[in-house]
């Protein structure tokens, strides 16, 4: 479970992205993190991810504080895939998968090679093991990148915008995917898209403004945002 207790972030211009921020993550659902362009979703994801540091406030990882653990020890636990994805791209996708596991785990590169074979393999995407980030679709590039993010086998996987290149018929089997996928590992999922987030998650919470207005079911919470969108 994450544990996310009285979260303030400020940028170093001023601009406070997070008041307060509390919430719970429960390792039994998928969750959407909900909200409009602005709201404060990715500080949030990167405060989770330890890329960015709350001024205020504490986020517990199963029980531990995410600021006093080894990076090492973190970065088994949480991973992050960016909007951006950041693939490599001098290196091909099967090379993305394998730099690191070799780089933060030390491990072998033979029996890393079979490990992500089989993983695009049941992903369906084995076919693009030899080819460059370049050469691939938007939601194949995404596939990819959760791949790769899924090599350091983290018990949360946190996911940023993640249908934002993707057109609706293949953001609706990513989202089948995602739930497949979703027995072995957790997934926080940052959107703005209300009917992808419909598709995959039971749970979630909605923020405006650096807050967050709403939590709980996902079908209530879409529900009342789609009244504020009207
Ligand atoms: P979302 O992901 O929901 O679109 P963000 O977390 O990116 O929202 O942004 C929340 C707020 O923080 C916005 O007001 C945004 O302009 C501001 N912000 C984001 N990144 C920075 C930054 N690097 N420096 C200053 N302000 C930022
Ligand atoms: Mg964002």
């Amino acid at each position: 479970m994450i544990k996310i207790e009285n979260v303030n972030f400020t940028y170093a211009d001023g601009t406070q992205a997070l008041f307060t921020v509390s919430c719970e993550f429960h390792s039994d659902h998928l969750f959407a993190v909900l909200g409009e362009s602005g709201s404060g979703k990715t500080t949030l994801l990167n405060c989770l991810g330890r890329f960015l540091h709350p001024q205020e406030g504490t986020i517990k990882l199963d029980g531990e504080d995410i600021s006093t653990m080894s990076e090492k020890a973190f970065r088994q636990k949480l991973g992050v895939v960016f909007q951006k994805l950041h693939l490599f791209p001098h290196l091909n996708i099967l090379q993305n998968m394998l730099l690191a596991p070799k780089v933060v785990q030390g491990r072998h590169e033979t029996e890393l090679k079979k490990e992500a074979t089989a993983m695009l393999e049941r992903l369906g995407i084995a076919d693009l093991a030899e080819s460059y980030p370049t050469q691939v679709s938007g939601g194949q590039a995404q596939r990819a990148a959760i791949a790769r993010g899924l090599m350091l086998q983290p018990e949360y996987l946190l996911l940023d915008e993640p249908t934002s290149a993707l057109d609706a018929r293949t953001s609706a089997e990513f989202a089948q995917w995602l739930k497949e996928l979703h027995e072995e590992t957790h997934f926080i999922v940052v959107t703005h898209d209300l009917p992808f987030a419909q598709l995959i998650a039971q749970k979630g919470i909605y923020m405006e403004n650096g807050r967050i207005v709403h939590e709980g079911d996902i079908e209530t919470i879409t529900k009342t945002a789609a009244k504020y969108s009207v």
